[in-house]
């Protein structure tokens, strides 16, 4: 089969491989039905993160259960499932208390830039649909995978009440999908803060009330003039780099959450000013496993179109040309077609 490789920065390929197979009794193969490039799958193209050895690509997936281990009891071949980029058992205790990001099995899948592909732990990983979805949610629900799940836990983790104030720091696919989070929660006013046009007009349509184009200490003077000179009530931080930190802290008003969702690069705080700021900080890897039921609803029931922030569709074998369009800006997020 087809498979996506990272040789080193900027060098992705789409070349032949071995079909996975099952190698513990708890693991499931899947046929995927659509795959995409993320964000963070930037970070080792742009050479953030070292690579040693070939990567085999991809983390976000939905699709047909092909096969599965003799200790698998909860999905069958022939479902269609949905499962997070974060493996896990979902019975340890953290799993328990809703960090299956921090399972005590945790692993992160990869290898699912390809048309199949195998996860491990599947009875605590995959989420089963009742029937086969029809087509065109397929783009949706492989949202849900990752970046609709990790714009959702920004939400989540900053506290978005009905009626709050919400400032989404970060106009890429997670942080729209975090606009679109914080409406479904009912916040009353949601600032996006983008520079970019067709970026602002999603968000728009995700759900922005207000748009901010301005960075920096410019930026969060414009958010202080929109709320009294108090702050925002929740910020989502849905970057990682130092500037967007500074910013989401700066934009949170005393007593407020931050969702950070960005993988941190070069981040450091000062303990005396977090001190004095009295702000929360919750993030991480997003523990997708458990907003999957709730999200794939929303999605089979239409009432949410994830789906909408990819916006440049290629075939596997062009998947070189898709990461330099995201690297590029050139495109928000790249689906893949097997
Ligand atoms: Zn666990």
């Amino acid at each position: 089969m087809l498979a996506t490789m990272m040789y080193g920065p900027g060098d992705v390929r789409a070349e032949e491989r071995d079909e996975p197979t099952i190698l513990k009794p708890t693991d499931a193969i899947i046929r995927l039905s659509a795959s995409c490039i993320c964000g963070s799958d930037l970070w080792p193209y742009r050479g953030s993160n070292p690579i040693t050895a070939p990567l085999a690509m991809g983390h976000e997936y939905c699709g047909i259960v092909v096969a599965v281990g003799s200790e698998v009891k909860s999905v069958k071949p022939g479902q269609f499932v949905v499962g997070s980029f974060c493996i896990s058992d979902n019975t340890c205790p953290h799993c328990q208390y809703g960090f299956q990001s921090s399972c005590e099995q945790r692993e992160f899948m990869s290898g699912a830039q390809a048309p199949l592909a195998r996860v491990p732990l599947a009875d605590g990983t995959l989420v089963a649909t009742d029937e086969l979805p029809p087509d065109d949610l397929i783009p949706s629900l492989l949202a849900v995978s990752d970046v609709l799940g990790t714009g959702w836990y920004a939400a989540d983790a900053a506290r978005v009440q009905p009626g709050s104030t919400v400032v989404v720091v970060g106009d890429g696919a997670v942080g729209l999908m975090g606009v679109l989070s914080a409406r479904q929660m009912g916040a009353a006013r949601i600032i996006a803060m983008s520079r970019h046009k067709a970026r602002q007009e999603l968000a728009l349509e995700f759900g922005a009330t207000d748009i901010i184009a301005e960075r920096g200490d410019a930026g969060v003077a414009e958010l202080k003039k929109m709320t009294r000179n108090v702050g925002a009530d929740a910020v989502l931080e849905c970057v990682g780099t130092k500037e967007s930190m500074m910013q989401a802290l700066e934009c949170a008003r005393p007593g407020s959450m931050i969702g950070y969702v960005g993988v941190p690069h070069g981040v450091e705080f000062d303990g005396q000013q977090l001190f004095f700021a009295q702000k929360g900080m919750l993030g991480g890897p997003a523990p997708v496993r458990r907003f999957l039921p709730q999200l794939m609803d929303l999605v089979l029931t239409r009432k949410i179109n994830p789906g909408r922030v990819f916006d440049l569709e290629l075939p596997l074998a062009d998947v070189a040309r898709g990461y330099r369009a995201m690297d590029q800006r050139e495109a928000i997020k790249v689906l893949l077609r097997m």
